[in-house]
């Protein structure tokens, strides 16, 4: 019978890690023309390392300690990233104050009567004057894939740090098998188109990049009108998005949150998994026609 059919399914999906919340989400996920996938944490691992620190006109040392400061008031990955990197280089991290975060920007604070900004490039060039060495390493460091957080003390540009979140193991090859499928793939990002470009290019799949978590909404409800699409995403960020979308799975490791607004999840967080789930559910429903 067709509920026996899709409680089987159901129950081989879920022993492979592959959690589907009902027969609806199946014939849902079987008809996927599009997944977009979040980047950080989803197509990647969420862990970025520190890979360069360019400094201008300033020690490496107080560039670091600077941008470790402010970062003690966020819980960005990239933060964590800046303050590993000042402890790996035994640079004491001390907490500014007042240390704010700019959501989809960096973060402020003041440390030793010094106001410091460390971000996104884009935001940045509001705040102080970018010279062509500056825009040049900024412009280097992006199209190798890394994202810079330019490091501003009273009004000048101090440095930049250069991080690197590398790809999934199976990213790639997770993307080819959904084309094999006939499924494009998408990568929604927060970060700079140059980034996110490059990262995308290297997974053989398109970006649509600088996009704050209702930006990733409208970009879900742009791709629907042209297919059905799958959101996969990780974090709180991406709720909204898993909820635009046809289908909304939620990446592994991921937060509770996206879990609850979800309609299924990948558990095992391998890119491959989605398009093991799509089919899952195209044999799904062939079986039961
Ligand atoms: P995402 O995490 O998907 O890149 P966000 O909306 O969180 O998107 O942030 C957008 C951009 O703002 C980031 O790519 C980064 O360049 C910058 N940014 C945000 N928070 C921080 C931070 N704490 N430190 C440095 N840069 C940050
Ligand atoms: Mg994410």
């Amino acid at each position: 019978s067709v509920p026996a059919a899709i409680a089987a399914s159901l129950s081989t999906g879920a022993r492979q890690g592959l959690l589907m919340k009902g027969g609806v989400v199946i014939e849902a996920a079987a008809k996927t023309g599009i997944v977009a996938f979040d980047k950080t944490g989803t197509l990647t691992a969420g862990r970025p390392r520190v890979t360069e620190i360019l400094a201008f006109g300033q020690s490496e040392h107080d560039v670091v300690a600077w941008a470790a400061a402010v970062e003690t008031g966020s819980s960005h990955p990239l933060a964590m990233a800046i303050i590993d990197r000042a402890k790996a280089d035994a640079i004491p991290v001390r907490a500014a104050s007042q240390a704010t975060a700019i959501a989809g920007q960096g973060v402020t604070g003041v440390l030793d009567g010094v106001a410091i900004f460390v971000g996104a490039p884009r935001h940045a060039v509001k705040r102080a004057r970018f010279d062509d060495q500056a825009n040049a390493a900024v412009e280097r460091l992006e199209a190798e894939g890394k994202t810079v957080a330019a490091v501003i003390a009273n009004g000048s540009l101090a440095g930049l740090i250069a991080l690197r979140d590398e790809p999934r193991e199976d990213a790639a090859a997770g993307v080819a098998e959904l084309k094999e499928l006939g499924v494009r793939s998408v990568m929604l990002t927060g970060d700079n188109a140059r980034t996110g470009a490059a990262i995308a290019g290297a997974l053989g799949m398109a970006c649509k990049a600088e996009l704050m978590p209702d930006d990733k909404v409208a970009a879900i409800k742009s791709l629907a009108s042209e297919a059905p699409v799958m959101m996969v995403g990780d974090g709180i960020n991406d709720a909204p998005a898993l909820a635009a979308a046809g289908v909304g799975i939620a990446m592994g490791s991921g937060t509770d949150v996206a879990l609850e607004t979800a309609d299924g999840a990948v558990l095992k967080s391998r890119v491959r998994d989605v398009a093991a789930m799509i089919r899952l559910a195209r044999a799904t429903m062939s079986n039961i026609r």
